[in-house]
């Protein structure tokens, strides 16, 4: 079947065979996942390659695929592309057939937030554009059918060989728009948060509109109740019947997109445990940021050189103290010694000198460890003026809120007891224990 691809074939074919070509493609991938065929439509522009219409379940791809020559390879990416997305939306309304029912919402999330009314909306959220598993999955699936495909008919193809390359150049350019545009995104975990994001701003705006709406409508009413008299009275109510109507619809899909965050009742269970993983996500993420700029500035202020004199000091002292220790303990040890009159005398001596040494040394640790709290002081306003950390501290307590909001378990609340300063870090350090 494939064979129509062979460049020279291609070029002699007409534009029927090509379109069959097409039709057999998404008739075979709609069978082998068991979904409903698509209509296979023409635009007539040059604006893209093609498109998946999920709600007339058409494919849209490009005339120029079927009439000019030499776009045996663009063609079979643009048609095995837009199939993909069929089996996406296929998948989003059939959670039970996906591995993991949370790849079915996150088909659906990608489908809504890369549906872009306009291409300037489009270059303005290319990022998500490009991070959305609906679209890096099509991209990858087209890519390995197109060359499983030349692989048998023709691996020579000069054309297919350029084709190779410039798939290449293309990831390098997309990764670059990323970092151009969101640079955050290039993490696989940041980009799935923002997809979600993006996503339950799509359904705030959805509620917005439909609020919107329902005020309208309670205004249509009064107007029609002021036209009111006895000749239309029938007229009148009809009206009102049928606005009320739709304000009630209006009224209960509010209610419906309020509490399941999803345009698709049929993932409304699946965007609740994905929602909560998501803020755990962002939890454990702004708490890994928090932590690295923490530690910098811990870095910065342990550099301190009155503290470091001072730990120098409370070592040296410690030293003596341990080799006052040994040498006591060493004449203990030998017993014949204990009875020569001069050892007892020297042990007394040595105690006294112990007792002295580790006066000299609790001094220096508690100088050091008053150092230490100035430090931990310093610390603290150096983070406190740190926009990005307090910005982070912020996120931390929203997200919080959010967790506790859905969460069933404790797993994560150690996160708020891990509390390290410059004291415990640097004392623990140099091994030194009062
Ligand atoms: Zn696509």
């Amino acid at each position: 079947m494939d064979q129509i691809l062979k460049s020279s074939n291609w070029d002699n074919a007409s534009f029927h065979e090509r379109l069959n070509y097409y039709r057999k493609i998404e008739m075979q991938r709609a069978a082998a996942v068991g979904r409903k065929y698509c209509n296979i439509e023409l635009i007539r522009n040059d604006s893209t390659n093609g498109y998946y219409d999920s709600v007339t379940n058409t494919i849209y791809i490009n005339a120029r695929f079927l009439t000019e020559p030499g776009t045996h390879l663009e063609g079979k990416e643009a048609i095995e592309h837009e199939c993909t997305h069929a089996d996406q939306n296929y998948f989003r309304n059939s959670p039970d057939l996906c591995e993991d029912p949370h790849i079915a919402v996150e088909y659906e999330i990608g489908m809504v937030v890369t549906n872009f009314p306009s291409l300037a909306e489009l270059e303005k959220n290319v990022a998500i554009y490009l991070t959305s598993r609906t679209e890096r999955e099509a991209k990858q699936m087209a890519f390995k059918r197109t060359v499983e495909a030349f692989q048998k008919v023709d691996r020579n193809d000069t054309d297919y060989k350029d084709y190779l390359e410039l798939h290449k150049v293309q990831d390098a350019v997309e990764k670059q728009e990323i970092l151009r545009t969101r640079p955050e995104l290039i993490s696989e975990e940041k980009a799935r948060i923002a997809q979600y994001d993006r996503y339950q701003e799509k359904v705030n705006e959805r509620i917005q509109i439909l609020t919107a709406e329902n005020n309208q409508i309670e205004r249509q009413i009064a107007e029609e109740l002021n036209k009111a008299n006895y000749n239309n009275l029938d007229a009148i109510t009809a009206m009102i019947d049928k606005l009320q109507l739709k304000k009630d619809t209006n009224a209960k899909e509010i209610e419906r997109l309020t509490t399941e965050r999803t345009f698709n009742p049929n993932l409304a269970e699946h965007f609740k445990t994905y929602g909560k993983k998501i803020e755990i996500d962002r939890f454990r993420i702004t708490i890994d940021e928090m932590k690295t700029i923490k530690n910098e500035a811990i870095a910065q202020v342990k550099q301190d050189p009155i503290f470091n004199k001072l730990i120098g000091e409370v070592k040296k002292e410690k030293e003596e103290l341990n080799r006052l220790q040994m040498q006591k303990e060493k004449m203990e040890k030998v017993k014949i010694l204990k009875y020569i009159p001069f050892t007892k005398h020297r042990i007394k001596k040595l105690e006294e000198e112990i007792a002295g040494q580790q006066a000299k040394f609790n001094q220096k640790l508690t100088e050091a460890e008053h150092r230490s709290k100035e430090l931990n002081i310093l610390l603290k306003k150096k983070l406190e003026a740190d926009p990005k950390y307090t910005a982070l501290k912020e996120k931390l307590v929203k997200t919080k809120k959010n967790i506790s909001e859905a969460r069933t378990g404790k797993e994560h609340w150690n996160f708020f007891t891990h509390n390290q300063s410059v004291e415990t870090d640097s004392l623990k350090m140099s091994g030194i224990r009062r």
